[in-house]
């Protein structure tokens, strides 16, 4: 055995982890409940489409779940952030801090608005927006007027702020408030990796203004494509109810609209099947925190590498393993030898930064994120069911 089988020992166990599949992803979803029941049920009544019995249902079970007053469904997670961003007054020209390591999606969501994407650097232990980092920041740019908190290099408003719960591990969210309510600064959660993840009890993406969650195939539970905002601001949610249903003026027969408003709602067909899988999202997460348990007590044993934990305050959903490998050529070695035996595994996605699209955006200090970018690779994290 060679130079190829470094990693051999994780892989194999692995297999033991998921038997009898040849190719092991990073996760797939599980459709073991009422599924069927409810999607056949929402054909039967012919409501498909964006009015329907199942979406008001969705909306209320992810207040129940949550603890948020309001909850408004989406077509998916990245129209929950876009509609965040638009109801929290965020404008064209304004600036949004958020972090460098995180799916595209964050930053798409702010340029939608024309508004600029500001990347700050992660905390090496939750691996979402540093608390440290974001109070610097402010610190050295930031300057409290009566518009809100403007950036003295850019002389541009910073009119939200966009941690991201990285895998479903809370970030220091109560820190991060604070800091935004001291500058005035709208707080957005995009928490569309962490249904089901809590920071003191309190769930995610329920500590600011809003929060905004996904509910895309891979995510922890899925409806195909949806997403949800949620917030105790009745008139935010009122508003983003209105604007994504193309703002259109309730009346029995006339159209009227009285915005530029989006085709933003979730279909009661995705509906149905999201409020099945809601059901069994405790069942899921606690399924999933038992192979967490698992894989720390396998890696506890296992040198130059670090499996990625939830801090003390914090009660992740373990949406997805992931480890620090001793290096980037570490890293590469692992990512080939475990794609190549039949285990998916892929690294941290490109820190936002460095794409083309947001090359001229500014970024401060983001040494841990790019220490990170350079050693991280998820694992398989599937809900385990008994064949
Ligand atoms: C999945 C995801 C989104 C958006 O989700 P979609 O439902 O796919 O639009 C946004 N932010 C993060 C961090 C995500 O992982």
């Amino acid at each position: 055995m060679g130079q190829t089988s470094k990693y051999s020992h994780i892989i194999d166990f692995i297999k033991t982890l998921f038997p009898g599949q040849d190719f092991i992803p990073l996760h797939e979803p599980r459709f073991i409940g009422n599924e069927k029941k409810y999607v056949a049920d929402a054909i039967d009544s012919t409501f498909v489409s964006s009015v329907g019995a199942y979406v008001n249902r969705f909306e209320e079970m992810m207040q129940d779940l949550t603890g948020a007053k309001y909850a408004v469904a989406t077509v998916n997670g990245t129209a929950a952030l876009h509609m965040a961003l638009l109801v929290a007054g965020v404008k064209r020209g304004d600036e949004v801090l958020s972090q460098d390591l995180t799916f595209i999606a964050t930053a798409n969501a702010i340029s939608y608005i024309g508004a600029h994407p500001v990347f700050l650097d992660i905390d090496r232990r939750t691996l979402g927006l540093s608390a440290d980092k974001l109070e610097a920041f402010l610190q050295e740019y930031g300057q409290k007027r009566d518009e809100g908190t403007v950036n003295t290099s850019t002389g541009n408003r910073i009119a939200a702020c966009v941690p991201m719960h990285t895998y479903g591990f809370p970030c220091e969210i109560e820190r991060i408030a604070a800091i935004c309510r001291e500058w005035n600064i709208p707080l957005i959660e995009d928490a569309a990796e962490s249904l089901g993840s809590y920071y003191k009890g309190k769930h995610t993406g329920t500590s600011g203004l809003m929060g905004a969650f996904s509910f895309n195939g891979n995510k922890t539970v899925t409806c195909g494509g949806g997403g949800a905002i949620v917030t105790d601001n009745k008139e935010l949610a009122k508003l983003a109810k209105h604007l994504t249903t193309q703002a259109k003026v309730p009346h029995a027969w006339e159209f009227n609209h009285d915005h530029i408003g989006y085709n933003y709602r979730m279909p009661n067909l995705n509906a149905a099947l999201a409020c099945a899988q809601l059901e069994q999202l405790h069942a899921f997460v606690e399924n999933k925190r038992g192979l967490a348990e698992t894989y720390k007590r396998f890696f506890s044993e296992v040198e130059n590498l670090t499996y990625c934990e939830e801090g003390p305050d914090a009660k992740a959903n373990y949406w997805l393993n992931a480890l620090l490998l001793d290096s980037k050529e570490e890293r590469d070695t692992f990512l080939t030898e475990a794609n190549s035996n039949g285990v998916m595994s892929r690294p941290a996605w490109t820190l936002m930064h460095k794409l083309p699209m947001f090359q001229n955006c500014q970024h401060h200090d983001v040494s841990v994120s790019e220490w990170v970018e350079e050693r991280l690779v998820n694992i398989p994290s599937s809900v385990r069911v008994k064949p």
